[in-house]
């Protein structure tokens, strides 16, 4: 796979595919990450990559040209149109399931916009797919754009060691992880559930199992609604339905 983020601040993305898990399998070749300068693109010999608005209103929005011939150029080196996604406030918002979606495509590039946002225009000349990372405003698509990135990039064949180090996490299946524990068995007065360290595999998966139907339930009830539930595991929360309903009680 192949992701290029289109954006007027490059080295702001550099520095995040430099290090750690996806530094590694960047150097080892498992996937290819570029930032690519929209400004080297403009045709504006000031080098501007915006101007105010029509119309009136605040701020700056970024050209259509520079854009437009920065997206041209990347069609050309890779030899076919990638999937282009504009990141905005305005796009469906980031889920696990579209991530990993988007993982099996070979070509993906990402727009980031910044000031007040980018020439309509464009955006309807090239972007086949709006997403957003939340219902707030950042200054401008970077962050967001690493923070899809990042979430493609773990669920490339390679990335992780296999696929259960992303599959079992929280919302993969629409649940959330349980909690985890590692050593000293004792910290701050508190010990590692006994269940943990009694060796008893099926124990272990029942209580990891209970305790992940349990934190959807407590903190994420909404996702319950898409997870795929045995019927063990509805028994389990129709109890916790009752518990808490008789806490309420008394
Ligand atoms: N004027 C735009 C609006 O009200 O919809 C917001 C522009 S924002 C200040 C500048 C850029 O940051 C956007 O073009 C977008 O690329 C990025 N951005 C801001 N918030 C975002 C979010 N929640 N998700 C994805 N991108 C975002």
């Amino acid at each position: 796979m192949r992701i290029d983020i289109l954006t007027l601040f490059p080295e702001m993305c550099k520095s995040v595919f430099s290090e750690s898990i996806l530094g590694r399998a960047i150097a080892g070749g498992k996937l290819t990450v570029n930032a690519v300068n929209i400004r080297n693109y403009t045709l504006d010999k000031h080098n501007r990559v915006d101007d105010t608005p029509y119309g009136g209103g605040m701020g700056m929005l970024m050209q259509a040209q520079p854009i437009y011939d920065c997206y041209k150029a990347l069609c050309d080196q890779i030899g076919k149109k990638p999937h282009l996604i504009y990141m905005s406030p305005q796009g469906k918002t980031l889920t696990q399931k579209r991530a990993r979606e988007l993982s099996s495509y070979e070509n993906i590039a990402i727009l980031c916009g910044h000031y007040e946002g980018v020439d309509e225009r464009v955006l309807e000349e090239i972007v086949d797919e709006e997403i957003s990372i939340g219902d707030y405003v950042l200054t401008g698509g970077e962050l967001p754009a690493l923070v899809l990135s990042d979430c493609i990039a773990r669920m490339v064949d390679g990335v992780l060691p296999n696929e259960e180090a992303y599959s079992l996490e929280s919302h993969y299946s629409s649940l959330l992880e349980h909690p985890q524990y590692t050593k000293p068995y004792e910290w701050n007065g508190k010990k590692v559930p006994d269940v943990l360290i009694s060796g008893h595999h099926a124990n272990i998966e029942k209580w990891k199992r209970e305790q992940s139907l349990k934190r959807t339930y407590e903190r994420r009830p909404d996702l319950l609604n898409n997870a795929l539930l045995s019927e063990t595991d509805k028994l389990f929360i129709d109890n916790l339905k009752q518990n808490a309903e008789n806490l309420v009680q008394t």
